[in-house]
């Protein structure tokens, strides 16, 4: 009996299958009037920190329910990761999505509200500005700056990453087309080639 009243809730019905302890067993909680134990697993309301959060979205394209969303306002230069708990299924997606563990899944249900706005929850994050027509970019400044932080240096430089998130959509459709156009330009050029290529030279 003793070790009935050290486990949990959960774990006494975990172990319903042994004889020993089938005997004081609770068949039924006080609760609300005692409030009730989660396992440390439950999942319940989800909570972004502020704090830890860069703004990237990984957690909205992850969310099955559409609990999350990302808004972006290029007119005041802000991108808000909105949750609503409400629609949330539980499933825990986010959090495995999140980069930076700003998502976690909180031991918290107890949700009911006469007003399901009451439990949303948006975190804003400012944008960077595009260095070529100063128009906001849709990236997060933190977004930028953590890419930039865990990308291995190779990648950043072979794809000029570090340049392209300092521009716009529309600037960096514009320079991808210029750079298309160079390219095509030498290739159509056999002047401009490698000599081994217009000499027919080995590969
Ligand atoms: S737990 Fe699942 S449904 Fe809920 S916010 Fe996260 S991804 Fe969306
Ligand atoms: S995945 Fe994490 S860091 Fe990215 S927006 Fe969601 S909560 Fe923030």
């Amino acid at each position: 009996m003793e070790d009935v009243k050290k486990m949990s809730y959960t774990e006494t019905l975990m172990s319903w299958e042994r004889p020993d302890l089938r005997v004081g067993i609770p068949v039924t909680v006080k609760y609300p009037l005692v409030p009730t134990e989660k396992p440390p697993e439950y999942r319940g309301k989800p909570h972004i920190d502020p704090n830890v959060c860069i703004g990237c979205g990984a957690c909205v394209q992850a969310c099955p329910a559409n609990a999350l969303t990302a808004e972006w306002d290029f007119e005041s230069g802000l991108k808000s990761i909105v949750s609503n708990p409400a629609r949330c299924i539980r499933c825990g997606r986010c959090q495995e999505a999140c980069p930076t563990g700003a998502m976690k899944l909180t031991l918290e249900f107890e949700l009911a509200t006469p007003n399901k706005e009451d439990l949303v929850e948006v975190v804003e994050h400012h944008l960077t500005k595009c260095k070529k027509c100063g128009k906001y970019t849709e990236f997060t400044e933190r977004q930028v700056k953590k890419a930039l932080q865990i990308l291995p240096k190779e990648i950043i430089e072979a794809r000029a990453l570090e340049e392209k998130m300092q521009l716009c959509r529309e600037c960096r459709m514009e320079e991808s087309v210029k750079a298309l156009a160079t390219q095509e330009h030498v290739i159509g050029d056999p002047s401009l080639l490698p000599p081994e290529r217009t000499k027919g030279g080995k590969e």
